[in-house]
Protein backbone atom coordinates (compact mmCIF):
# COMPACT_ATOMS: atom_id res chain seq x y z
CA UNK A 1 0.00 0.00 0.00
CA UNK A 2 2.74 2.12 0.21
CA UNK A 3 3.17 3.18 -3.38
CA UNK A 4 -1.36 3.47 -3.38
CA UNK A 5 -0.39 6.11 -0.50
CA UNK A 6 2.53 7.97 -2.48
CA UNK A 7 0.14 7.96 -5.66
CA UNK A 8 -2.41 9.47 -3.82
CA UNK A 9 -0.82 12.41 -1.64
CA UNK A 10 1.23 13.44 -5.07
CA UNK A 11 -0.75 16.70 -6.52
CA UNK A 12 -1.95 16.45 -10.40
CA UNK A 13 -4.75 18.42 -11.35
CA UNK A 14 -5.86 18.63 -15.36
CA UNK A 15 -3.18 19.95 -16.68
CA UNK A 16 -0.48 19.86 -14.17
CA UNK A 17 0.38 16.03 -13.78
CA UNK A 18 4.40 16.52 -13.91
CA UNK A 19 4.34 15.60 -9.92
CA UNK A 20 2.22 12.61 -10.53
CA UNK A 21 4.37 11.55 -14.00
CA UNK A 22 7.19 11.92 -12.44
CA UNK A 23 6.64 9.73 -9.63
CA UNK A 24 5.00 6.63 -12.03
CA UNK A 25 8.66 7.36 -14.10
CA UNK A 26 10.52 6.48 -10.92
CA UNK A 27 8.66 3.60 -9.78
CA UNK A 28 8.40 1.44 -12.40
CA UNK A 29 11.98 1.43 -13.36
CA UNK A 30 13.03 -1.20 -15.56
CA UNK A 31 9.49 -2.44 -16.11
CA UNK A 32 9.39 -1.08 -19.50
CA UNK A 33 11.49 -1.47 -22.59
CA UNK A 34 10.26 2.05 -23.97
CA UNK A 35 9.02 4.88 -21.94
CA UNK A 36 7.58 8.02 -23.93
CA UNK A 37 5.37 11.06 -22.49
CA UNK A 38 3.46 12.75 -25.35
CA UNK A 39 2.73 16.73 -26.25
CA UNK A 40 0.05 16.46 -23.66
CA UNK A 41 1.81 15.30 -21.00
CA UNK A 42 0.66 11.65 -20.99
CA UNK A 43 2.91 9.00 -20.34
CA UNK A 44 3.25 5.82 -22.71
CA UNK A 45 5.53 2.60 -21.71
CA UNK A 46 5.66 0.08 -23.44
CA UNK A 47 6.08 -3.50 -22.62
CA UNK A 48 6.78 -5.44 -25.42
CA UNK A 49 5.87 -9.02 -26.25
CA UNK A 50 7.44 -11.90 -23.51
CA UNK A 51 6.13 -15.31 -25.29
CA UNK A 52 9.11 -16.94 -27.43
CA UNK A 53 8.27 -16.09 -31.52
CA UNK A 54 5.37 -13.47 -30.88
CA UNK A 55 5.62 -11.85 -34.64
CA UNK A 56 3.04 -8.90 -34.96
CA UNK A 57 1.94 -8.91 -31.70
CA UNK A 58 -1.78 -7.29 -30.57
CA UNK A 59 -0.94 -3.87 -29.34
CA UNK A 60 -2.87 -3.39 -25.85
CA UNK A 61 -3.60 0.33 -24.51
CA UNK A 62 -4.10 -0.11 -20.61
CA UNK A 63 -5.20 3.69 -19.57
CA UNK A 64 -4.89 4.93 -16.21
CA UNK A 65 -5.53 8.54 -15.38
CA UNK A 66 -2.91 10.82 -13.64
CA UNK A 67 -5.17 13.71 -13.09
CA UNK A 68 -7.58 14.83 -10.14
CA UNK A 69 -10.19 16.65 -9.46
CA UNK A 70 -8.98 20.04 -8.28
CA UNK A 71 -8.59 24.04 -8.89
CA UNK A 72 -6.49 26.17 -10.19
CA UNK A 73 -6.18 29.79 -9.28
CA UNK A 74 -9.01 32.37 -10.75
CA UNK A 75 -7.76 35.33 -9.00
CA UNK A 76 -5.29 36.55 -6.06
CA UNK A 77 -7.36 39.43 -4.39
CA UNK A 78 -5.77 42.98 -3.50
CA UNK A 79 -6.65 41.77 0.23
CA UNK A 80 -4.73 38.66 -0.14
CA UNK A 81 -7.70 36.16 -0.51
CA UNK A 82 -7.42 33.96 -3.83
CA UNK A 83 -10.32 32.88 -5.81
CA UNK A 84 -10.34 29.31 -7.71
CA UNK A 85 -11.95 27.21 -10.47
CA UNK A 86 -12.28 24.00 -10.79
CA UNK A 87 -10.75 21.44 -13.05
CA UNK A 88 -13.17 18.55 -12.86
CA UNK A 89 -16.67 17.57 -11.19
CA UNK A 90 -17.07 18.77 -7.20
CA UNK A 91 -19.69 18.50 -5.36
CA UNK A 92 -19.66 21.72 -3.08
CA UNK A 93 -20.86 20.46 -0.22
CA UNK A 94 -17.59 18.64 0.05
CA UNK A 95 -15.55 21.81 -0.11
CA UNK A 96 -16.40 23.46 3.59
CA UNK A 97 -13.24 23.80 6.05
CA UNK A 98 -10.73 21.86 4.13
CA UNK A 99 -6.97 22.58 4.11
CA UNK A 100 -5.20 23.06 1.02
CA UNK A 101 -1.84 22.95 -0.98
CA UNK A 102 -1.64 26.14 -3.44
CA UNK A 103 1.41 24.63 -5.60
CA UNK A 104 2.93 27.93 -6.72
CA UNK A 105 7.02 27.99 -8.75
CA UNK A 106 8.61 29.46 -5.39
CA UNK A 107 7.36 26.16 -3.24
CA UNK A 108 4.27 25.06 -2.02
CA UNK A 109 1.79 27.22 0.10
CA UNK A 110 -0.49 25.41 3.11
CA UNK A 111 -3.87 27.16 2.86
CA UNK A 112 -7.61 27.07 4.29
CA UNK A 113 -10.60 26.79 1.77
CA UNK A 114 -13.80 28.03 3.02
CA UNK A 115 -16.89 29.60 1.97
CA UNK A 116 -16.49 33.69 2.24
CA UNK A 117 -19.56 35.62 4.23
CA UNK A 118 -21.01 34.60 7.83
CA UNK A 119 -19.82 31.61 10.23
CA UNK A 120 -23.06 29.92 11.44
CA UNK A 121 -23.19 32.13 14.87
CA UNK A 122 -24.41 35.43 12.63
CA UNK A 123 -26.09 33.21 9.76
CA UNK A 124 -29.80 33.74 9.43
CA UNK A 125 -31.75 30.28 9.27
CA UNK A 126 -31.94 30.67 5.44
CA UNK A 127 -28.50 31.51 4.58
CA UNK A 128 -27.19 28.18 6.72
CA UNK A 129 -29.23 26.47 4.14
CA UNK A 130 -27.34 28.06 1.46
CA UNK A 131 -24.74 25.34 -0.37
CA UNK A 132 -21.89 28.09 -1.87
CA UNK A 133 -20.99 27.48 -5.27
CA UNK A 134 -17.38 27.20 -6.14
CA UNK A 135 -17.20 30.93 -6.85
CA UNK A 136 -17.96 31.58 -3.34
CA UNK A 137 -14.91 29.96 -1.88
CA UNK A 138 -11.55 31.56 -0.64
CA UNK A 139 -8.62 30.51 0.01
CA UNK A 140 -6.76 32.51 2.93
CA UNK A 141 -2.62 31.78 3.12
CA UNK A 142 -2.56 33.59 6.53
CA UNK A 143 -0.06 35.77 4.82
CA UNK A 144 -0.10 39.57 4.30
CA UNK A 145 -1.31 40.17 0.94
CA UNK A 146 2.04 41.50 -0.49
CA UNK A 147 3.05 38.68 -0.29
CA UNK A 148 0.33 36.48 -1.92
CA UNK A 149 0.59 38.70 -4.45
CA UNK A 150 4.43 38.21 -4.90
CA UNK A 151 4.18 34.39 -4.95
CA UNK A 152 1.04 33.44 -5.88
CA UNK A 153 0.11 33.45 -9.73
CA UNK A 154 -3.24 33.05 -11.83
CA UNK A 155 -3.33 29.28 -12.84
CA UNK A 156 -1.43 27.92 -10.09
CA UNK A 157 -3.03 24.51 -8.91
CA UNK A 158 -4.54 24.02 -5.65
CA UNK A 159 -5.31 20.38 -4.36
CA UNK A 160 -7.06 19.38 -1.12
CA UNK A 161 -5.08 18.00 1.31
CA UNK A 162 -6.08 14.57 2.84
CA UNK A 163 -3.74 12.04 4.19
CA UNK A 164 -3.98 8.20 3.05
CA UNK A 165 -5.30 5.68 5.06
CA UNK A 166 -6.26 2.30 5.96
CA UNK A 167 -9.85 1.78 7.35
CA UNK A 168 -11.11 -1.78 8.16
CA UNK A 169 -10.54 -3.80 4.90
CA UNK A 170 -10.31 -0.65 2.89
CA UNK A 171 -7.74 2.21 1.40
CA UNK A 172 -9.20 5.93 1.84
CA UNK A 173 -7.70 9.10 0.80
CA UNK A 174 -8.02 11.49 -2.13
CA UNK A 175 -7.70 11.26 -5.77
CA UNK A 176 -7.84 6.81 -5.71
CA UNK A 177 -10.05 7.93 -8.75
CA UNK A 178 -8.02 7.41 -10.42
CA UNK A 179 -4.64 6.87 -8.51
CA UNK A 180 -5.84 3.14 -7.71
CA UNK A 181 -5.84 2.63 -11.89
CA UNK A 182 -2.11 3.71 -11.95
CA UNK A 183 -1.36 1.65 -9.19
CA UNK A 184 -3.32 -1.51 -10.92
CA UNK A 185 -1.53 -1.01 -14.02
CA UNK A 186 2.30 -1.04 -11.89
CA UNK A 187 1.10 -3.47 -9.90
CA UNK A 188 -0.38 -5.93 -12.07
CA UNK A 189 2.78 -5.99 -14.53
CA UNK A 190 4.84 -6.46 -11.61
CA UNK A 191 2.84 -9.22 -10.59
CA UNK A 192 3.24 -10.92 -14.27
CA UNK A 193 7.22 -10.04 -13.75
CA UNK A 194 7.84 -11.85 -10.68
CA UNK A 195 5.87 -14.80 -12.07
CA UNK A 196 7.54 -14.56 -15.24
CA UNK A 197 4.38 -15.27 -16.54
CA UNK A 198 4.97 -14.83 -20.10
CA UNK A 199 2.37 -12.55 -23.05
CA UNK A 200 2.03 -12.43 -26.62
CA UNK A 201 0.92 -8.95 -26.73
CA UNK A 202 2.51 -5.76 -26.89
CA UNK A 203 1.56 -3.72 -23.92
CA UNK A 204 1.04 0.16 -24.09
CA UNK A 205 0.87 1.41 -20.46
CA UNK A 206 -1.04 4.92 -20.90
CA UNK A 207 -0.70 7.06 -17.88
CA UNK A 208 -3.17 9.88 -19.24
CA UNK A 209 -3.88 13.45 -19.10
CA UNK A 210 -7.00 15.67 -18.36
CA UNK A 211 -9.47 12.73 -18.20
CA UNK A 212 -11.94 14.62 -15.50
CA UNK A 213 -11.98 17.40 -17.98
CA UNK A 214 -13.25 15.33 -21.05
CA UNK A 215 -11.17 12.24 -21.74
CA UNK A 216 -9.01 14.45 -23.42
CA UNK A 217 -5.46 12.67 -23.09
CA UNK A 218 -6.44 9.27 -23.57
CA UNK A 219 -8.03 10.17 -27.11
CA UNK A 220 -4.91 12.20 -28.37
CA UNK A 221 -2.14 9.37 -26.69
CA UNK A 222 -4.35 5.60 -28.52
CA UNK A 223 -4.36 8.30 -31.84
CA UNK A 224 -0.51 7.42 -31.51
CA UNK A 225 -0.28 3.99 -29.83
CA UNK A 226 -2.83 2.73 -32.16
CA UNK A 227 -4.18 -0.42 -30.15
CA UNK A 228 -5.94 -3.04 -30.95
CA UNK A 229 -7.80 -3.47 -27.65
CA UNK A 230 -8.31 -0.94 -25.38
CA UNK A 231 -8.96 -0.94 -21.51
CA UNK A 232 -9.57 2.21 -19.96
CA UNK A 233 -8.75 1.22 -15.53
CA UNK A 234 -11.08 3.56 -13.59
CA UNK A 235 -12.83 3.68 -10.26
CA UNK A 236 -16.52 3.30 -10.41
CA UNK A 237 -19.55 4.42 -8.36
CA UNK A 238 -20.63 2.13 -5.05
CA UNK A 239 -23.56 3.02 -3.67
CA UNK A 240 -24.43 0.35 -1.75
CA UNK A 241 -24.39 2.71 1.64
CA UNK A 242 -27.78 3.25 3.98
CA UNK A 243 -30.23 4.89 2.21
CA UNK A 244 -29.50 4.19 -1.67
CA UNK A 245 -32.19 1.85 -3.17
CA UNK A 246 -30.67 -1.36 -4.16
CA UNK A 247 -31.02 -0.72 -8.29
CA UNK A 248 -29.14 2.20 -7.54
CA UNK A 249 -26.01 1.12 -6.21
CA UNK A 250 -23.71 -0.15 -9.24
CA UNK A 251 -21.98 -2.00 -7.66
CA UNK A 252 -21.36 -3.46 -4.14
CA UNK A 253 -17.94 -2.90 -2.32
CA UNK A 254 -16.16 -5.86 -1.81
CA UNK A 255 -17.63 -8.51 -4.50
CA UNK A 256 -14.90 -7.81 -6.98
CA UNK A 257 -13.52 -6.58 -10.34
CA UNK A 258 -16.44 -4.30 -11.80
CA UNK A 259 -17.18 -4.86 -15.72
CA UNK A 260 -18.50 -1.49 -16.47
CA UNK A 261 -21.11 -2.64 -19.29
CA UNK A 262 -21.68 0.60 -20.74
CA UNK A 263 -21.44 3.79 -18.88
CA UNK A 264 -21.96 7.58 -20.09
CA UNK A 265 -19.79 7.68 -23.10
CA UNK A 266 -18.85 3.94 -24.05
CA UNK A 267 -20.36 0.68 -24.83
CA UNK A 268 -17.67 -1.60 -23.66
CA UNK A 269 -17.30 -4.43 -26.46
CA UNK A 270 -19.19 -7.53 -25.80
CA UNK A 271 -16.41 -10.21 -26.86
CA UNK A 272 -13.75 -8.31 -24.42
CA UNK A 273 -16.93 -8.73 -21.51
CA UNK A 274 -17.13 -12.31 -22.24
CA UNK A 275 -12.64 -12.54 -22.55
CA UNK A 276 -12.49 -11.06 -18.87
CA UNK A 277 -15.87 -13.21 -17.48
CA UNK A 278 -13.94 -16.26 -19.23
CA UNK A 279 -10.59 -15.27 -17.74
CA UNK A 280 -12.08 -14.67 -14.02
CA UNK A 281 -13.79 -18.05 -13.75
CA UNK A 282 -10.37 -19.48 -15.26
CA UNK A 283 -8.35 -17.97 -12.24
CA UNK A 284 -11.64 -18.08 -9.66
CA UNK A 285 -11.32 -13.98 -9.10
CA UNK A 286 -14.13 -12.30 -8.36
CA UNK A 287 -16.01 -10.05 -10.30
CA UNK A 288 -19.74 -7.87 -11.13
CA UNK A 289 -21.20 -6.24 -14.18
CA UNK A 290 -22.42 -3.00 -13.58
CA UNK A 291 -23.52 0.03 -15.70
CA UNK A 292 -23.19 3.71 -14.91
CA UNK A 293 -25.82 5.40 -15.93
CA UNK A 294 -24.24 8.83 -16.10
CA UNK A 295 -20.20 9.84 -16.60
CA UNK A 296 -17.67 8.29 -18.67
CA UNK A 297 -14.25 7.26 -18.86
CA UNK A 298 -10.77 6.55 -21.00
CA UNK A 299 -12.32 4.04 -22.62
CA UNK A 300 -14.38 6.33 -24.58
CA UNK A 301 -11.91 8.31 -25.86
CA UNK A 302 -9.66 5.19 -27.14
CA UNK A 303 -12.85 3.82 -28.83
CA UNK A 304 -13.03 6.51 -30.41
CA UNK A 305 -9.63 7.49 -31.95
CA UNK A 306 -8.55 6.75 -35.35
CA UNK A 307 -10.57 4.29 -37.39
CA UNK A 308 -12.29 2.88 -33.67
CA UNK A 309 -10.83 0.47 -31.48
CA UNK A 310 -12.45 -2.30 -29.52
CA UNK A 311 -12.70 -1.15 -25.75
CA UNK A 312 -13.53 -2.03 -22.79
CA UNK A 313 -13.75 -0.86 -19.02
CA UNK A 314 -12.12 -2.35 -15.64
CA UNK A 315 -13.50 -0.72 -12.76
CA UNK A 316 -12.58 -0.72 -9.17
CA UNK A 317 -15.81 0.21 -6.51
CA UNK A 318 -15.90 3.33 -4.80
CA UNK A 319 -17.61 4.64 -2.39
CA UNK A 320 -17.38 8.46 -1.68
CA UNK A 321 -16.61 8.84 -5.29
CA UNK A 322 -14.91 12.70 -5.90
CA UNK A 323 -14.79 13.24 -1.83
CA UNK A 324 -11.34 13.23 -0.24
CA UNK A 325 -12.46 10.02 1.35
CA UNK A 326 -12.92 8.08 -1.14
CA UNK A 327 -12.73 4.20 -0.41
CA UNK A 328 -12.20 1.15 -1.92
CA UNK A 329 -12.00 -2.35 -0.76
CA UNK A 330 -8.74 -4.12 -0.67
CA UNK A 331 -10.40 -7.52 -2.10
CA UNK A 332 -11.80 -5.49 -4.56
CA UNK A 333 -8.21 -3.83 -5.29
CA UNK A 334 -6.64 -7.01 -5.73
CA UNK A 335 -9.07 -8.54 -7.82
CA UNK A 336 -8.50 -6.57 -10.31
CA UNK A 337 -4.73 -6.51 -10.45
CA UNK A 338 -4.92 -10.36 -10.47
CA UNK A 339 -7.53 -10.11 -13.60
CA UNK A 340 -5.65 -7.56 -15.49
CA UNK A 341 -2.56 -9.54 -15.02
CA UNK A 342 -4.51 -12.84 -16.23
CA UNK A 343 -6.21 -10.63 -19.36
CA UNK A 344 -2.99 -9.52 -20.21
CA UNK A 345 -1.43 -13.11 -20.12
CA UNK A 346 -4.47 -14.44 -22.40
CA UNK A 347 -4.61 -11.78 -25.07
CA UNK A 348 -3.60 -13.96 -28.51
ZN1 LIG B 1 -11.67 8.72 -12.97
Amino acid sequence: MELLAKLSTTPGVPGREDRVRDLILAETDGLFDEVSTDPMGSLIAVRRATAPGATDPTRVMLAAHMDQIGFLVRHVGSDGFLRVHNVGGFDPRNLFARLVNVATEGGDLPGVLNPGGKPVHLANAEERKKVPEITDLLVDLGLPAEQVQAQVKIGDMVTLAQPFSLVGNTAVGQCLDNRVACWLVIESLRQMVAASTLHTCEIHAVFTVQEEVGLRGALTSAHTVRPDIGIGIDTTLCVDTPGSPEDQRCTQQGAGAALTVMDGASIGDPRLLADFERVAQAHDIKTQRSILRAGGTDTAGIQRAGGGTRAFTLSVPTRYIHTVTEMVHLDDLHACRDLLAAFLADVK
